[in-house]
């Protein structure tokens, strides 16, 4: 379901924040936790700084908090919103702010790319329902070639592991994941008591700017994503045990890559090369794949 509000556009002085009693009771299986701090509703948008052409699109704009000035910027908006009951309240909220069009849905399901005009033109903005926010990024990185930049809010320990270092406690495959597509930042922190209702851990601001080109192209994604995931399945483990039956030893060791490491140990640019020698030496096997027989040995070519 779509609708639309279009209007008189408002400058960020008339921001408010509506604490309605019309609003239905926050729903904690929506992951809704309300901003309703005006200071860093403001600096959310200051950061993200909106223009008139952007094409921007919101994930879970709830109340409201962060939408309004961002439509009253930009003059357009869509957002996306998975609670039916949200739909109207924010409708009339925004009557007469600029051009807003209300997906009703589930941002999991959601086709951004169909919103973007050109590639690398949207700009995704969402304070995220903390519950999917690992499901949601990984549905943004399958989206990444549309998206120009995503400003994100998250639980604060997610932010500094998208942006850990290898060799750091908190590096693991969602570091590696989104550090291969994006370039990240963390920007801020904001306190529980900046939401309604107040969650049980603390948040912090996100950017993502998908790199252009990849600092580390991949044959193919789908298996790195494989290897990543498996390497740090069980962090204690040696990449020759974790791996196995993934990738064999020999291939490890043929991008200079001890078998005897640990994946935390590994950059993204290591990730990368491997996934490459692996996808090169076994293209479309699944299975384990193996190093090249060399010529002089392959028994094909023996006579
Ligand atoms: N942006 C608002 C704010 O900052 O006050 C609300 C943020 S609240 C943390 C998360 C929002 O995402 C809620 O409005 C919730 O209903 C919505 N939401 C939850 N799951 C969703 C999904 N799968 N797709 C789209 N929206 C979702």
């Amino acid at each position: 379901m779509e609708s639309h509000s279009g209007g008189r556009r408002r400058s960020h002085k008339h921001l408010s924040v509506d604490v309605s009693p019309n609003y239905p009771k926050p729903r904690k299986r929506f992951g809704q936790n309300f901003l309703h701090d005006r200071g860093t509703i403001q600096r959310i948008l200051v950061t993200v700084a909106p223009q008139p052409n952007d094409r921007l699109v919101e994930i879970g704009p709830g109340r409201g908090a962060i939408t309004e000035g961002l439509l009253a910027a930009a003059g357009e908006l869509d957002v996306v919103e998975l609670d039916r009951d949200l739909i109207e309240p924010l409708r009339k909220r925004l009557a007469g702010t600029g051009v807003l069009r209300i997906h009703q849905g589930d941002a999991l399901a959601f086709d951004l790319c169909a919103l973007a005009p050109s590639p690398a033109s949207l700009r995704v903005v969402g304070n995220l329902p903390y519950n999917l926010s690992t499901p949601l990024l990984f549905r943004f990185l399958d989206q990444a070639h549309c998206i120009r930049d995503l400003h994100l809010m998250l639980q604060r320990e997610v932010v500094e592991r998208i942006a850990a270092e290898p060799g750091s406690k908190t590096y693991g495959r969602l570091s590696v994941m989104i550090q291969t597509w994006c370039q990240a930042q963390s920007l801020f922190r904001i306190g529980p008591g900046a939401f309604t209702p107040a969650p049980k851990v603390e948040s912090a601001f996100l950017r993502l700017l998908p790199h252009r080109p990849l600092p580390f192209p991949l044959d193919d994604p789908e298996l790195h994503g494989r290897i990543v995931a498996a390497a740090f399945s069980q962090r204690r483990k040696t990449l020759r045990n974790a791996l196995s039956g993934l990738v064999d030893p020999g291939i490890l060791e043929g991008v200079g890559i001890d078998p005897g490491r640990r994946a935390e140990t590994l950059s993204v640019m290591d990730f990368a090369r491997l996934a490459n020698a692996v996808s090169r030496y076994c293209p479309g096997d699944d299975r384990i794949a193996k190093p090249p027989v060399r010529p002089e040995i392959d028994p094909a070519n023996s006579k």
